[in-house]
C-alpha cells in the first residue's frame, strides 16, 4: 500500500520536490526523537501541495502538516498516511513600503537575516525562534515581549478542500501561542509582514543581544523542542518546575534541562514514551505542589 502511494506520489509532483518511504522523523525534528512517516513529502511547489491534496481526498489518506519539527514530538511509532512538509521559499522584499511577502518554509532566522540586509526594523525578536514561517503564523511564535501578531498582515493558506483563500491580521485570531490554524486545517503558503525603516547597526545589536541571552539562558547545545508547557495564567511555568525540585531530573535520555527548567532535552537517544512519561511526572509534580494544570507548548503527534 505504502509503496503504491510512495509510485503515485513520485508521478504526480514536480522533479523540484521529493517524497520519501518509511522516513525517520527523528531526522527532521529538533529533539530528534520521532518514528518512521509512512510516506513523507517535502513540497517546493504550490501546484505540488495541490495535487497531493486531491490526491489524499480521492484516496481518503491521512495527512499531517509539519513544518521544520522544532515544535513538535512525534510519537514512537511514527506517523500513519502522508506527512507534509510545504517548503515554499518565495520571497519579496519591499524596503520602500516595509512589506515583505514570504512563503511558508522560510525560516525566521534566514528572514530575520534578510531583513537586516534591508534595514527593516521589528521581526528582530523571531531571529532565534528556528521555525518556519507556517510554524510560526500557526503558533504565534514570539520572545522579547513581541509576537508574529505584531507584524503579520495577512496569510494565504489553502484549504483541505484545495480553496485558496487570504485572511487578515483580525481573522488569525492570535492568542498566546496559538492562531485560527488551531480549527482551520489548512495548509498555510505565505504570508505578508509589515516592518519598519530601521538602522543596520541597532538592529543587529538587538539581534546579538538577543542570540546571548538565548545562549546564556536556553540549552541549545541539546536537543529539544523548545519551552515545553506554556507560560501560565500569573505564574512563569518554568519557575514552578524548578521549585519542585526537578532540574535535572530524567526519564532515560529525556532530562528536565539543568539549564532552564522549561526545557525537555534529549541526552542521547530518549525516545518519545520517554519524553511524554517526563511530561507526566512534571504535571503531577506541579499540580500536587502548587494546585495548577500547566499545559503543553509543544505538539504531540503520531502514534
Ligand atoms: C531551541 C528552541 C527555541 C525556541 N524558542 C521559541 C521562542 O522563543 N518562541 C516561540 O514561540 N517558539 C519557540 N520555539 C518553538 C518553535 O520554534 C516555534 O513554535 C515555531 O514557530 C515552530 O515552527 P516549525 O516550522 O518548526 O513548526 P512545526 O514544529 O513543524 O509545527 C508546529 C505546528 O505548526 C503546523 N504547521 C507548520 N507549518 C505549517 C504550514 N505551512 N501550514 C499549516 N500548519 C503548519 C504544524 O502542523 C504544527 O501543528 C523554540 C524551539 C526550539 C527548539
Amino acid at each position: 500500500m505504502n509503496k503504491e502511494i510512495y509510485e503515485d506520489i513520485l508521478n504526480i509532483i514536480s522533479q523540484e520536490s521529493k517524497v520519501f518511504e518509511k522516513e525517520p522523523m527523528s531526522k527532521h525534528t529538533s529533539f530528534k526523537i520521532g518514528g518512521p512517516a509512512d510516506i513523507y513529502i517535502i513540497a517546493k511547489r504550490l501546484e505540488d501541495i495541490e495535487k497531493i491534496l486531491e490526491y489524499v481526498n480521492k484516496n481518503k489518506i491521512e495527512l499531517t502538516i509539519v513544518g521544520n519539527g522544532t515544535n513538535l514530538l512525534i510519537k514512537d511509532n511514527g506517523i500513519r498516511g502522508i506527512t507534509l512538509k510545504p517548503e515554499l521559499d518565495n520571497l519579496k522584499i519591499n524596503e520602500n513600503t516595509g512589506i515583505a511577502t514570504v512563503g511558508s518554509g522560510i525560516t525566521l532566522t534566514f528572514l530575520a537575516q534578510k531583513l537586516l540586509k534591508k534595514e527593516l526594523t521589528g521581526f528582530e525578536f523571531a531571529s532565534g525562534i528556528p521555525g518556519t514561517i507556517g510554524g510560526a503564523i500557526k503558533m504565534n511564535a514570539g520572545a522579547h515581549g513581541r509576537e508574529m501578531k505584531d507584524v503579520v498582515i495577512s496569510t494565504k493558506y489553502i484549504t483541505l478542500d484545495g480553496e485558496i483563500k487570504e485572511i487578515d491580521n483580525q481573522l488569525h485570531k492570535f492568542e498566546y501561542r496559538r492562531s485560527v490554524f488551531e480549527d482551520e486545517k489548512g495548509i498555510i503558503l505565505e504570508t505578508k509582514l509589515k516592518l519598519e525603516k530601521g538602522n543596520f547597526d541597532e538592529i543587529k545589536n538587538i539581534m546579538t543581544e538577543y542570540a546571548n541571552y538565548r545562549k546564556s539562558s536556553q540549552p541549545l547545545e541539546f536537543p529539544s523542542a523548545g519551552s515545553t508547557f506554556k507560560r501560565g495564567n500569573g505564574f512563569i511555568t518554568a519557575k514552578l518546575i524548578d521549585e519542585c525540585g526537578l532540574k535535572g531530573y530524567n526519564v532515560g535520555g529525556a532530562e528536565v534541562s539543568e539549564k532552564h527548567a522549561g526545557f525537555i532535552i534529549n541526552k542521547g537517544k530518549a525516545t518519545a514514551e520517554e519524553v511524554l512519561k517526563l511530561i507526566g511526572i512534571i504535571k503531577q509534580k506541579v499540580k500536587e505542589k502548587f494546585g495548577y494544570d500547566i499545559q503543553l507548548e509543544i505538539k504531540i503527534i503520531g502514534e
